[in-house]
């Protein structure tokens, strides 16, 4: 697995302040997307020990809220088995941080994966342009949807998401907007 980045006190992709994995790797192609530099699975750096250790240093940390997965999509074949495993680990070592990931894949596709058992929300679906909109709450465009994996995986239907929050957060205990909010996908 490959990485271009770890950046640190993110408030734009996710409740709180997190930690962010940008993972290498991801065959969406969607038009206009902000990270193209990402597609390339080969593109960036080797994730090794000392990139593990330096998220982990991070969820030490009391005012960090926990972490999220993005890129590039974290969901692409060279990576899937590798975030799980992180995201494992993550989840004994720091059970109270939260896990969050961008994807663009749907829910539709990826609801029966075993690494949905560790994420507190998936912002699923590729950015499309026509529907961008700067103010939509932790996604770059409309069709994405910002769901609740664990009160989803609840139901008896588990193929129906329930979101977290509305689209511009709606009902939401954010009451200020983020301005460009979306992770991978815009
Ligand atoms: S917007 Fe996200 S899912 Fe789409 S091509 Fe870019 S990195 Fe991939």
């Amino acid at each position: 697995m490959r990485y271009h980045n770890i950046t640190k006190d993110d408030m734009l992709n996710g409740d709180g302040l997190r930690v962010v994995l940008w993972l290498a790797g991801c065959s969406h192609c969607c038009k206009e997307c902000h990270n193209p530099i990402t597609w390339d699975p080969e593109g960036g750096l080797l994730f090794d020990n000392a990139a593990r250790q330096e998220i982990f240093g991070q969820l030490e940390k009391d005012y960090i809220s926990g972490i999220t997965f993005s890129g590039g999509d974290p969901l692409h074949p060279a990576n899937g088995l590798e975030v799980r495993g992180l995201m494992s680990e993550i989840r004994e070592k720091y059970p109270k941080k939260t896990i969050w990931l961008y994807t663009g894949d749907v829910w539709e596709n990826i609801y029966g994966y075993s690494m949905m058992k560790y994420v507190d929300v998936v912002v699923d679906g590729e950015f499309m342009v026509d529907k961008k909109d700067a103010k939509l709450l932790w996604k770059g465009s409309a069709n994405q949807r910002v769901i609740d994996v664990q009160k989803t995986l609840a139901q008896e239907d588990i193929t129906v998401p329930v979101l977290y929050c509305g689209n511009y957060g709606e009902s939401y205990k954010v009451t200020e907007i983020p301005e460009n909010a979306g992770g991978c996908c815009n």
